[in-house]
């Protein structure tokens, strides 16, 4: 028998998430971010449910290869730019755009007059410095692309926020996202273009940052970016529900200890789930004892050490729990930001995180 370790994911629900992005910026345009594999979800089944959307996001060119192959049309963008002046010949062939955030690109682009003009999504670090033009450099390299044969008209101006979750309050986040705008509106004064400000978070909670385009991703797959917060919140749908089944049930003594390492003690005579998943399949090894889980509909507990292929989970308050039943991992009942929360990530890791022998199922 095959193993009964499935991801399967909600197409509605990323439809219903994409909906309620536009919702939220109905002034705005959607850029679909896609990358990692659709944050694991699966790269071509996640952009063909999101084909409303207004442009794909990546960050490979093999990702933007994949989408064209699978018949998409849609603009695609890609977010962390070329890394070589070989890359320029596949970007025109594929018909995708690209950030520029180093001088490096803005000197190969205008070495590379041949060919199709290429649009360009140039980026100015307002704080995060992660990617970016510094703001006194960026009217410089503005003027530079707009003179570059190989560059399309309609430059867009970007910028990426570094805490835009934090939005409640006067927390420190909160204060750095309010000097990004105000960075941002600095340094591109006196340029036109559209603008690019807003991922998830800042969709959510920053509609002053929405501008001409936004950049959801974590919110597409109904994933909340805000701490303590789950997508439900805010009116988002889980796009995947990670499942398994129990392959036995073990009565165990009082007192006797279970799994690797042996941190779980039994504090009386009980029953023990064994579920056919684990690190292996992409469950974080991380989720303490106590992780919230659902045998059969019944909220209980991952107990002692998660292990490559298995995993050990209370039956105590389910005594009818069998082989064969269905263990939720995390999925609409089970808001995967909650297991992310105890075993010390966020949710985006966790569903990048699925390996390949689990099976994808598409509903
Ligand atoms: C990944 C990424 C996004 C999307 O971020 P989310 O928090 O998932 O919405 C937006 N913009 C850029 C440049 C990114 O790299």
């Amino acid at each position: 028998m095959a193993r009964p370790t499935s991801a399967l994911i909600h197409t509605d629900a990323l439809r219903h998430n994409l909906a309620q992005a536009r919702a939220l910026a109905p002034h705005s345009r959607v850029m679909a971010v896609v990358k990692a594999d659709g944050y694991g979800h699966g790269l071509e089944r996640v952009a063909r449910a999101l084909e409303g959307a207004d442009a794909f996001g990546v960050a490979s060119l093999s990702d933007a290869d994949r989408l064209r192959a699978a018949g998409l049309s849609q603009p695609i963008v890609l977010l962390s730019g070329f890394d070589e002046a070989d890359d320029l010949p596949q970007l025109r062939r594929l018909g995708v755009e690209t950030v520029v955030h180093h001088i490096s690109q803005v000197e190969m682009l205008e070495q590379a007059a041949d060919g199709d003009p290429i649009r360009c999504w140039l980026k100015v670090d307002t704080g995060m410095h992660r990617l970016g033009f510094a703001p006194e450099h960026l009217h410089e390299a503005h003027a530079r692309l707009s003179a570059a044969a190989s560059v399309a008209d309609g430059i867009v101006l970007m910028n990426h926020f570094a805490s835009s979750d934090e939005f409640d309050g006067d927390s420190p986040g909160n204060r750095q996202t309010r000097e990004q705008q105000r960075e941002f509106a600095a340094a591109i004064d006196g340029l036109s273009g559209a603008r690019s400000l807003a991922n998830s978070a800042a969709v959510l909670g920053w509609p002053d940052a929405h501008a001409d385009w936004i950049r959801p991703g974590g919110l597409l797959y109904g994933i909340s970016a805000v701490e303590g917060r789950n997508g439900e919140d805010f009116g988002l749908r889980p796009a995947m529900t990670l499942s398994t089944r129990l392959i036995a049930v073990n009565a165990v003594r009082k007192g006797e200890r279970v799994g690797y390492a042996a941190t779980w003690e039994c504090p009386e005579d009980m029953l023990i789930g064994v579920a056919a998943i684990g690190y292996g399949d992409g469950y974080p090894r991380a989720a303490p004892s106590g992780t919230p889980v659902r045998v059969a509909g019944h909220d209980t507990q991952v107990i002692g050490r998660v292990s490559m292929d298995l995993m050990t989970i209370d039956l105590r308050g389910i005594p009818q729990a069998k082989v064969g039943d269905p263990v939720v991992l995390w999925g609409p009942e089970l808001p995967v930001e909650r297991i992310a929360q105890v075993s010390g990530t966020i949710g985006y890791e966790l569903t990048c995180s699925i390996t390949r022998r689990v099976r994808f199922v598409e509903s």
